[in-house]
């Protein structure tokens, strides 16, 4: 047998994390490194934290897992609280961000159908998006590496043009119109934020035709951007949301949101999940939340992202053989490399040679999501281990 017993479906790189505290990991062999990967977005308080770590520690010894049959306290506790600081009026918990992808559609879906107009199941999504790894949220990707071999897929999925409202428009010109499904900026694609005037018109089309907007917030949710959602920053609201990554810190968590309107069709019976909303979850959301969402935190978030931006910005001119551009939100943010070197070798270079990881997305744009909570000396770390990166990268020889 060649085939290795973990399913080869990920290329991993020789880095084998064992433990990690704040803003850095170690590897197998003592190795440290600086990690502005995060998890891709996921350990928002870093590593160990601990009063994340004292709360699992102390809910596990409590109570870790009952069935949905039963009244959820922490669940309800959590979506109260979800549910007074955004435009939703109610939650569904899952354990992870294509499950909360998959349920937006659902919601969405069963909106039409409560409506009497169940034949409204187009959605029109983005071009580059990444919605997760499920048939639906493939579904709803143009992405060929994710796509084939898996057909038949779902219909109803249409995919145009990112911040092109006017293919939007076209898109969703027609009878059997469902909504939009958006990430308000796309992650994977290249960290590339949605325009203002493509977030007012999706709404403006949403309110016009009677479609659903959902956005896919894992990625650039929760405080990422200095928000604690991103729409936040463009006055746009969604109908429904996908939320995850940052929401449980590295424990498995996501969440469906949605407003009372779009979620009148999920009625008890229609959806539902075993372990979604699981007791020791919900304590570790209710921790991540309270760290997380007030406004000396996301203050802290802009003001860390304002430095880290002008760290990177100031960096191009020294080495514009290989930077080109900064782009994103908050602690969002994506270096775009020239064409002469190629973003997955870089990210690989500077983890390799100088122990900083970072995560190649799209569009050859290096992808900077530090935790949250970092201070300046991570700022200036960062920058030191960045610059010697570029200085002794092969340009040329994107080995
Ligand atoms: C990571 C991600 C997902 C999928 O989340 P999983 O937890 O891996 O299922 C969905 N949408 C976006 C925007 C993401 O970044």
């Amino acid at each position: 047998m060649t085939i290795a017993p973990l399913m080869p479906v990920y290329p991993r790189c020789d880095v084998r994390p064992v433990r990690g505290e704040g803003a850095y990991l170690w590897g197998e062999r003592g190795e440290k490194y600086l990690d502005f990967a995060s998890g891709i977005a996921v350990n928002i308080l870093g590593h160990a934290h601990p009063k994340l770590v004292k709360t699992i520690a102390d809910q596990a010894a409590t109570l870790m897992h009952v069935s949905n049959l039963y009244g959820a306290p922490l669940q309800e506790q959590l979506a109260e609280k979800l549910v007074a600081s955004t435009f939703a009026d109610t939650v569904f918990f899952t354990n992870s961000g294509t499950e909360a992808v998959e349920c937006a559609i659902k919601v969405a879906r069963r909106y039409h159908y409560a409506n009497g107009e169940p034949h409204r199941h187009h959605i029109v999504t983005f071009a580059n998006a990444f919605h997760g790894r499920t048939l639906g949220a493939i579904s709803a990707t143009n992405q060929p590496k994710m796509r084939d071999g898996y057909e038949p897929l779902l219909p109803g999925f249409e995919t145009v043009a990112f911040n092109d409202l006017e293919a939007a428009d076209r898109a969703s010109d027609r009878p059997d119109a469902a909504g939009f499904m958006v990430e308000t900026v796309q992650g994977e694609g290249g960290v590339t934020p949605a325009t203002q005037e493509f977030m007012t018109g999706l709404r403006k089309l949403c309110d016009e035709r009677g479609l659903l907007l959902i956005l896919d917030e894992v990625q650039c949710g929760y405080a990422r951007t200095g928000a604690f959602f991103a729409h936040e920053h463009y006055g746009v609201s969604p109908d429904i949301m996908a939320v995850a990554k940052g929401i449980g810190g590295g424990f498995p968590l996501g969440a469906c949101l949605a407003t009372e309107e779009a979620a009148k069709g999920m009625v008890a019976g229609t959806h539902g999940s075993t372990y979604g909303g699981n007791a020791l979850a919900m304590a570790v959301g209710l921790t991540i939340f309270e760290e997380v969402v007030n406004e000396p935190f996301l203050a802290n978030v802009r003001r860390m992202g304002d430095r880290l931006r002008q760290t990177l910005e100031q960096l191009i001119p020294n080495h514009d053989h290989l930077f080109d551009s900064v782009r994103g939100k908050g602690l969002m943010l994506g270096l775009k490399l020239k064409p002469t070197a190629e973003a997955r070798a870089f990210v690989a270079h500077l983890r390799d040679n100088h122990g900083l990881l970072t995560v190649s997305a799209g569009e050859n744009v290096v992808r900077v999501m530090p935790p949250l909570n970092i201070e300046d000396s991570h700022i200036a770390e960062f920058a030191e281990k960045l610059s010697a990166g570029a200085r002794d990268y092969p340009v040329g020889d994107a080995a």
